[in-house]
């Protein structure tokens, strides 16, 4: 798993006010703090049976990034962090026409 800080870094925006971070970004780039750490870790060990592939979790969690509906790593429609809805295999995109 990349490093969550510096993800973080790498993906914010300077100004002349300081770091502001996108608001389509995925938790992962909004996170600097502990915060998310618990759900990542989670996320690491949920068992190999339930779990997406890493190739499918890249494939969704890209398809979310591109998607409208993605505010602060959350789905607007169903409310998830779209990392944890994600890396559950039998999970799916919300979305009336769904993109995965
Ligand atoms: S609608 Fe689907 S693709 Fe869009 S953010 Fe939600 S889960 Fe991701």
């Amino acid at each position: 798993m990349e490093n969550v800080n510096s993800s973080a870094e790498a993906l914010s925006h300077s100004s002349g006010f300081g770091k502001r971070f996108c608001r389509k970004c995925l938790t992962r780039d909004l996170a600097n703090e502990t915060y998310f750490q618990n759900m990542y870790e989670y996320i690491e060990n949920l068992d190999e049976d339930i779990k997406a592939t890493d190739d499918l979790y890249q494939e969704r969690l890209s398809l979310c990034r591109q998607c409208e509906n993605l505010l602060d790593g959350m789905c607007r429609i169903c409310g998830c962090f779209v990392e944890m809805r994600a890396a559950v295999k039998k999970n799916y995109c919300p979305a009336v026409h769904k993109k995965w």
